[in-house]
């Protein structure tokens, strides 16, 4: 499905006092089946934007299309339960969201939620269990008897088993180390690619989205600044360094290597590691 947003502004506290404006004019298309990063730093509209990706926020101005529903402000929309049902947004520390006695229970209660049958959730609770490498009999667990990066597979699962067909991650590696980092970010490119799932990561991650996302939106100041493919973006150097954005490591290296021979490279070279 995919999702535009058009000219959206958007107001905390909108007619008092204490209004923020967080969003101003942003234009922004992820179509469907794409790997999309937004990055920007702390206070530049991430999180504002990914609210309004299953409506959690209604933009003050402009329009939001989800699919076939279209958000607006002061207008009530049917389809809400349809967006809710099919973007899927795994939040920071999603593990802080666990509540259930038991890992099983847990993983079943988004999808029992929105009328899928039990036995059918609890058939998506086993599968997810193998799709996300938690060891055998985790499911009759309490999901508080768990390490803290089992249980945030664990909430990834609840968010999978809705079967959504976009995956809003909000810095899905925050806390994690390196190792876990890579296994959670390998993860879910495995699921982008394997089950085509539109893939929209929110990061402060340069590395991340280069490695990963196959377009690049920047927020800075409320606005989308700058939007491509990796190699569109990273070319814009002195933009990112106005915004004190970095380039990823292997870019920077390039850039090394091209002053140094006195060359310069047709194309950025990304790769997956250094
Ligand atoms: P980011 O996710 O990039 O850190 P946010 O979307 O959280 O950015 O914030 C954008 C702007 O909106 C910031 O100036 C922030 O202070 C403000 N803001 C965020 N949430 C609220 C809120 N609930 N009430 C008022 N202002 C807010």
């Amino acid at each position: 499905m995919d999702i535009a947003l058009k000219q959206v502004s958007y107001s905390y506290a909108a007619g008092t006092p204490f209004e923020k404006r967080a969003l101003r004019e942003v234009d922004l298309t992820i179509p469907s089946g794409s790997y999309q990063a937004i990055i920007g730093h702390t206070g530049s509209g991430k999180s504002t934007v990914l609210q309004h990706l299953n409506a959690i926020l209604k933009p003050t101005e402009g329009t939001v299309k989800i699919g076939d529903a279209v958000i607006q402000a002061g207008q009530k929309n049917k389809q809400l339960k349809v967006v809710r049902q099919n973007v899927g947004i795994v939040f920071q520390f999603p593990e802080h969201q666990l509540f259930e006695e038991t890992v099983e229970k847990d993983i079943m209660f988004g999808p029992m939620n929105f009328g899928v049958p039990e036995e059918e959730a609890r058939i998506r609770a086993h599968e997810l269990v193998g799709v996300l490498g938690l060891p055998d009999g985790v499911l009759q667990k309490s999901p508080f008897d768990l390490s803290g990066g089992q249980m945030r597979r664990v909430a990834i699962a609840g968010v999978l088993a809705m079967d959504p067909d976009v995956l809003v991650l909000d810095e899905p590696t925050a806390g994690l180390d390196p190792r876990g980092r890579k296994e959670i970010m390998n993860l879910f490119a495995r699921l982008h690619e394997e089950k085509g799932l539109t893939t929209i990561l929110v990061t402060h991650s340069m590395e991340d989205a280069a490695r990963y996302a196959d377009r690049i939106a920047i927020m800075h100041g409320g606005r989308c600044v700058l939007e491509g493919i990796p190699q569109e973006v990273f070319a814009q150097e002195e933009l990112l360094r106005d915004y004190r954005l970095e380039l990823p490591q292997s870019v920077q290296l390039q850039r090394k290597v091209e002053a140094l021979f006195n060359v310069k490279f047709p194309e950025l070279y990304l790769t997956e590691e250094l």
